[in-house]
């Protein structure tokens, strides 16, 4: 099928800039992604990029402008950097702008320039490098663990080989057959085509997963303690569940309510009945391990899923405990002595749903509170039975085993 050259140019700027325009109003809408801000002016420049060799007079690689070229690896350069971007990373904009600067200088060359496919063969391995690192960052998306792992080694060498064919042809083949190299140039626009395309499609639906996950993350955390409020709580909790019940295991819930709470408050204003909540909310998230989850059911009321049985959900009950004591002597320079009653239910997952256990939590919490409070109680009415080494360093007010809100935070998006 003959490839008519000049239309596939106007078709290939009619696509960029409209892909462009598409993602700017991406962009426009949920500013907080920054990278499609870059693949939107990536697309931009691309486009205007091919609408300049559209007006150049001879528009076969050999006649491309300076100009025209440059930009187009500009462009790559910043689609690259649209993806380090997305993920968190530092652009390098000096390495974003390399591929430009390498084709201005060595076009000059001499030796490029007079050799029949030397710009072919120097352009494409521009184009091949910016693929290339742009494919390895997006396999940087982990979400799906399994096709990720075989992504990240097709994708690349996918990318490699589409844009490296045509400076392996005009390498093996310098002098090609009159009309092929314009049929063979038309095929290779085609596929670049197909790849600007391709590359906006999934640029756009990450864009979107990732707002949604934003969303979701929000939607599941506590904005004041930055842990999981109620909602998140349940879902998370009901996966640990699940996921000891696969495994035949128990799991243990801890309800923990601050004492005298409404006195703290009275006493010193609810700003700073505020942070104590959230040296609180540090204090357990820094005693717990990582699958332990941990979130904010509202008010004073907080809960912990511990994979395991009681004996040892007790003893991070007790270091919980013991450093709320310390850091809640205390707090924003006010001396308020804050501490907190814990109550503790154990069960095999499977066998009761995540809310009865709490209730059966709380109940052990109330004969805490009875029984004098700040202490530990599991159902049956005990304490730990070895008291761990009292926590005495001053807890971080960072919590460490907080919702995942990384994916969130690395694209710059405020999530509190
Ligand atoms: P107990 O030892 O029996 O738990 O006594 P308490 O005073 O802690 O219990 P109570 O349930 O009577 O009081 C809880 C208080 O927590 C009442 C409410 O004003 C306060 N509170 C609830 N949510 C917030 C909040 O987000 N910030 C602040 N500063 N206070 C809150
Ligand atoms: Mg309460
Ligand atoms: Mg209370």
């Amino acid at each position: 099928m003959p490839l008519d050259l000049p239309t596939l140019f106007v078709v290939a700027t009619c696509i960029t800039a409209l892909l462009g325009l598409f993602l700017l109003a991406l962009w426009i809408q949920d500013r907080s992604i920054r990278a499609l801000g870059w693949w939107a002016a990536a697309y931009l420049i691309g486009g205007f990029a091919v609408a300049l060799w559209i007006v150049t007079p001879q528009a076969v690689p050999s006649g491309i402008g300076e100009t025209a070229n440059a930009l187009l690896f500009i462009s790559c350069g910043m689609i690259w950097s649209g993806a380090r971007k997305f993920h968190g990373r530092e652009v390098l904009p000096l390495a974003a702008a390399t591929g430009a600067f390498v084709w201005l200088l060595a076009s000059q060359l001499p030796v490029v320039a007079e050799w029949n496919g030397g710009r072919v063969v120097l352009s494409s391995l521009i184009i091949t490098v910016y693929a290339v690192l742009t494919a390895m960052e997006l396999r940087r998306e982990r979400r799906n663990p399994k096709l990720a792992r075989w992504r990240a080694i097709i994708v690349p060498l996918l990318h490699g080989a589409v844009f490296l064919s045509p400076a392996l042809t005009a390498y093996f083949m310098p002098d090609p057959l009159p009309g092929l190299g314009r049929g063979w140039f038309a095929m290779f626009a085609l596929l670049i085509l197909l790849y600007v395309v391709g590359t906006a499609f999934i640029v756009m639906v990450m864009a979107k997963e990732h707002s949604a996950l934003v969303h979701k993350t929000a939607a599941m955390t506590d904005y004041m303690t930055g842990l999981y409020n109620r909602r998140g709580f349940l879902e998370t909790a009901q996966k640990l569940i699940d996921t000891q019940h696969r495994k035949g295991e128990s799991v243990t819930v801890l309800m923990f309510d601050l004492d005298h709470f409404k006195s703290i408050n009275d006493r010193f204003g609810h700003d700073v009945g505020d942070d104590a909540l959230r040296t609180f909310a540090a204090t357990a998230a820094s005693s717990m391990r990582g699958d332990d989850i941990v979130g904010r059911l509202g008010g004073e009321e907080f809960a912990a899923i511990l994979p395991g049985g009681a004996d040892t959900a007790v003893m991070v009950a007790e270091r919980v405990r013991a450093a709320f004591e310390t850091a809640g002597v205390t707090i924003s320079g006010h001396c308020m002595n804050a501490t907190v009653s814990i109550g503790a239910a154990e069960a095999v997952a499977g066998t009761i749903d995540i809310t009865a256990l709490l209730t059966r939590a709380d109940r052990a919490l109330y004969e805490a509170k009875s029984s004098g409070r700040n202490r530990v109680m599991t159902e049956a009415g005990r304490g730990p039975r070895v008291r761990p080494v009292p926590v005495v360093a001053a807890p971080q007010l960072v919590p460490q085993a907080m919702p995942d809100l990384s994916f969130a935070r690395q694209a710059g998006v405020a999530v509190s």
